[in-house]
């Protein structure tokens, strides 16, 4: 299998584009690091280890990242995009607090049943799905039960 950073020079080399160190100390990061992240997050993290970066620079590299699926999009309804980084990882699905935030990532087989009924029904070739479940974590019913709602 190609490394990450493999996958990026042959991309930004096919672009046309220039190999930055920028955009290879963002890209180490986010291979680094496991789990959801925004760009705040990601501007925080790079600065805290004394690499200097612009916010800027890190909007214009998540694009590429994207667009050579090295990372995706997930979209936690909270008005802006956050990523997570999925090459050589399974796939999976988000269950989402809507008291506290917490993310849990889940897989089901039953979701590639569901897949593959979908591609007999419409014809599809399906490629890939997201999904996000909505729900009150169990330390947030917890809280509500107690009547002590963090002041939320
Ligand atoms: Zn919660
Ligand atoms: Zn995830």
């Amino acid at each position: 299998m190609k490394s990450e950073l493999e996958i990026f020079k042959e991309y930004i080399r096919g672009q046309g584009l220039r190999q930055t160190p920028e955009r290879e100390n963002i890209l180490q990061e986010i291979t680094t690091f496991t789990g959801h992240f925004d760009v705040d997050e990601l501007y925080l993290r790079l600065r805290r280890q004394g690499i200097k970066i612009s916010k800027a620079s890190i909007y214009r590299t998540l694009p590429l990242l994207l667009d050579c699926g090295l990372i995706r999009e997930v979209d936690f309804t909270d008005g802006h995009w956050h990523y997570e980084s999925i090459y050589g990882q399974p796939h999976h699905c988000h269950l989402r607090c809507l008291k506290c935030g917490a993310i849990v990532e889940f897989e089901d087989p039953l979701l590639i049943c569901v897949e593959q009924k979908l591609a007999w029904r419409f014809g599809y070739l399906v490629k890939t799905h997201t999904l996000e479940v909505q729900g009150v974590c169990p330390q947030c019913q917890e809280r509500l039960e107690t009547g002590d709602d963090g002041g939320d």
